[in-house]
């Protein structure tokens, strides 16, 4: 089959590898018929997730065909059309039991490398480096799912691809990011970085009640997609942030702040922006959490910080007297997919939400090297890549 696989920073190659095969009795292999490029593959590109290898397989918003199925899967026939979460899940231990599908404590083989990182081993996910599995993902034309009976969810009829594709990351992931703020009547929510995910986020914070949202970022086609979703928006590079928000919200700040942004963030003329590039740089510092810094300091008093953008190590500076002295709360996670996966689905077939109205680009596999810098350096108006092998 064809494939995108990573060969190193900045070098990613449409190739020939093997087609996947069943491997346990609960996975089934899906001939893919759609699949996107996530902001968080863009740091597999840029050199910064450790754990990649050459000839790893990308992708992890992906959906498509079932073509076979192992002996022990219940759930899943051939010919079932289905969105695959990028999360791989059990379903089974302590985590999964309790919905907390990201946290799954079986599906990642290579948990060693993660717990010496971070403590603990998160879930594996697909197409995401040895220290998460190292699955290969589905930039390609099949893909195997493993525990295929607990992840996938079937496509009802009368749907397109590209309304439900988004439900394998970005919308659960920016749902999550505006449930996680708790949001009551009247409240607003300021969301930093108005990519595919924030986009998510701005929508996704109006269904759950919000009266305002304040949207920052600095590209113009981002911004005005913000805008038709009815947000207000800020351009970083030309405001000051901080003051502008203070002005908005009768000097108390936004009742919850979104990072939708995470650990590339736009290198601004800020000190401590430019500090961390010189220290990420350097290998001095693994993250610049630039917006981070930020987000915690305008938030009003007793807020929600909620973080959906990818951090991979060990911040810097981070301001905990602020937040500790305030009265913060800190909510953030990789998105347990699959507890969202029934709720949105239904929103979409209600047509409170058509998620396709973030994509700029649709093209073939083999086109996807040259759309990941085009999507990296949001040339061309790109918000999201949507692939069709
Ligand atoms: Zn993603
Ligand atoms: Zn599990």
């Amino acid at each position: 089959m064809r494939a995108l696989c990573y060969h190193g920073k900045h070098d990613i190659r449409c190739e020939t590898v093997p087609d996947p095969t069943i491997e346990d009795g609960r996975d089934a292999i899906i001939k893919v018929t759609a699949c996107a490029i996530c902001g968080s593959d863009l740091h597999l590109y840029d050199g910064i997730m450790p754990g990649m290898e050459t000839g790893d397989v990308l992708g992890h918003e992906t959906m498509g065909e079932v073509v076979e199925v192992g002996k022990d899967n219940t759930k899943l026939k051939v010919g079932d059309r289905v969105v695959v979460p990028f999360t791989i899940s059990c379903g089974e231990c302590f985590f999964c039991r309790r919905g907390l599908y990201s946290g799954c404590e079986r599906s990642n083989p290579d948990k060693a490398a993660a717990e010496k990182l971070w403590g603990h081993s998160p879930a594996g996910l697909f197409g995401y480096s040895h220290l998460l599995g190292g699955y290969p993902g589905g930039q390609a034309q099949y893909l195997r799912v493993p525990y295929a009976d607990v992840g996938p969810i079937e496509v009802p009829e009368g749907l397109t691809d590209e309304q439900v594709l988004f439900l394998s990351d970005i919308f659960p992931t920016g749902y999550m990011a505006a449930e996680n703020c708790n949001i009551h009547g009247g409240d607003t929510v300021a969301v930093w970085g108005c990519g595919p995910v924030g986009q998510m986020a701005i929508k996704s914070a109006f269904l759950l009640g919000a009266e305002r949202v304040i949207a920052i970022d600095t590209v113009p086609e981002r911004l005005a997609l913000a805008r038709r979703s009815g947000a207000v928006t800020l351009d970083f590079m030309d405001e000051d942030i901080y003051d502008k928000l203070q002005d908005m919200t009768s000097g108390r700040g936004p009742d919850s702040c979104i990072d939708a942004v995470g650990t590339e963030a736009h290198v601004t003329a800020s000190a401590d922006s430019v500090l961390d590039r010189v220290k990420t740089a350097t290998f001095m510092g693994t993250d610049r959490p630039h917006v981070l810094r930020q987000a915690i300091n305008c938030c009003r008093n007793f807020g929600t910080v909620s973080i959906v953008g990818v951090y991979g190590g060990l911040l810097d500076k981070m301001p905990m007297g602020s937040a500790v002295n305030r009265g913060l709360t800190f909510r953030m996670a990789q998105t347990p997919v699959q507890r969202y996966l029934p709720e949105l689905m239904a929103r979409i077939e209600r047509g409170e939400i058509d998620p396709s109205f973030i994509i700029t680009h649709r093209a073939g596999l083999e086109d996807g090297p040259e759309l990941y810098k085009t999507f990296r350096d949001k040339q061309d108006g790109c918000v999201k890549v949507v692939l069709k092998p």
